[in-house]
């Protein structure tokens, strides 16, 4: 069960007190309090856990200072839609909103290699008023003799350069706590010039202990992946772990799942799954259409397998594309096959356009149908 507050109670008022004490006189129930502070106002909320079937809803509801309780089903407590749950998908992260009915895109490189392609890449999306990238630092390798990337030394320089270029999100991958100190620390050092969205890949999507870690934290916003070889409802439970440890700013990355059903691309494409996270959830859903396919390849209709199914998340209602570029992809060090050259950037955003109108209008009409 869910207690959420009005806006103007906050922890200091005898609202507040007096609805803690109510519920301190309840057998077996524990509360736990999370608090989202909004650019106009802060939501407090009060999770109880354990035995809340005995709570009288109503009674609850008439408490001063409740907006509304909301009991929730037994999965995904704090990620999950529940029966008349109205709060809002999403969140504001460095001006940039995620939420369940934006789209947001998020091209870049698999990995920071030297700083002239990485300042090529951000003077790509300035030009084409692009304000999130992607930028891998750590990256998670299956061969131990193949780059493991630039790590925490490129962290300050490309900083700088997305703050020169306007970048305002960078989704950077993390495989170990530390990685999230460093880049903290050189976030401070620089002097904040842009923000990091944390991922969390499909390697690290069960890593608990890093999951809590992460989820303790609540400056920086999380994406995660996908398991590729786990179950979708083990991978949203992973979810619920970060927002368990108090950090609810989660986008959740659908990336291609491991299966030799998959060829011949790198993974199967799951990115009908779009609709179905959207309604057991509200976090906004991310596509990956480079690593789901892996490859350049070009469909006899002259388009990219990956144009393809970028196109196909997105009309499926994708709130992120999370895709690699490269200003010389025969010269990145960590999958060049799959990247999109930068001079490709402007037709692949208006693919994205051409796709997320046509959502839009499915969406206006399965509306006008059902309000007939
Ligand atoms: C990546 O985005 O660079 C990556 C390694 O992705 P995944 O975890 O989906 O393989
Ligand atoms: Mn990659």
């Amino acid at each position: 069960m869910i207690i959420i507050l009005n806006p103007e109670i906050g922890d200091k008022s005898p609202e507040y007190q007096q609805i803690l004490d109510f519920l301190s006189n309840r057998p077996n129930v524990t509360t736990r309090v999370h608090q989202e502070i909004g650019a106009l106002q802060t939501v407090t909320e009060i999770y109880l856990i354990g035995d809340t079937a005995s709570l009288d809803q109503a009674e609850i509801e008439s408490l001063a200072g409740v907006d509304r309780v909301v009991r929730v089903s037994e999965e995904y407590r704090i990620l999950g839609r529940h029966r008349d749950d109205h709060r809002p998908t999403g969140f504001e992260y460095n001006g940039v909103t995620f939420d369940q009915d934006g789209l947001n895109v998020f091209a870049g490189l698999c990995a920071v290699d030297t700083p002239e392609h990485v300042e090529k890449m951000m003077q790509t999306l300035r030009d084409n008023n692009q304000v999130c990238t992607r930028m891998g630092a750590y990256k998670p390798r299956t061969n131990p003799y193949a780059f493991q990337g630039h790590g925490k030394n490129c962290l300050p320089w490309v900083f700088e350069l997305a703050g020169k270029y306007g970048i305002k999100v960078i989704a950077m991958e993390i495989t170990h706590d530390s990685h999230l100190d460093e880049i903290r620390e050189a976030l401070e050092k620089t002097g904040k010039p842009t923000g990091v969205m944390l991922q969390i890949g499909t390697r690290n999507t069960q890593n608990f202990e890093l999951l809590k870690i992460v989820g303790r934290q609540r400056e920086l916003p999380v994406l995660l992946k996908r398991g590729f070889g786990i179950t979708l409802e083990e991978s949203l439970n992973a979810a619920e772990y970060l927002a368990s440890e108090g950090n609810h700013h989660i986008v959740f990355g659908l990336r291609g799942m491991k299966t030799n059903m998959g060829d011949p691309h790198r993974n199967f494409v799951d990115f009908a799954h779009v609709p179905v996270i959207k309604r057991l959830t509200r976090m906004p859903v991310c596509i990956d259409p480079s690593h789901s396919v892996g490859s350049r390849d070009r469909a006899p209709d002259g388009m990219l397998d990956v144009q393809h199914v970028t196109a196909q998340g997105v009309i499926a209602g994708a709130n992120m594309v999370l895709v690699d570029f490269h200003p010389a992809p025969s010269k990145a060090l960590v999958d060049g096959p799959q990247a999109l050259h930068v001079d490709e950037l402007p037709y692949f955003l208006e693919d994205i356009a051409i796709a997320r109108e046509a959502y839009e209008k499915l969406r206006a009409l399965t509306q006008r149908f059902l309000n007939r």
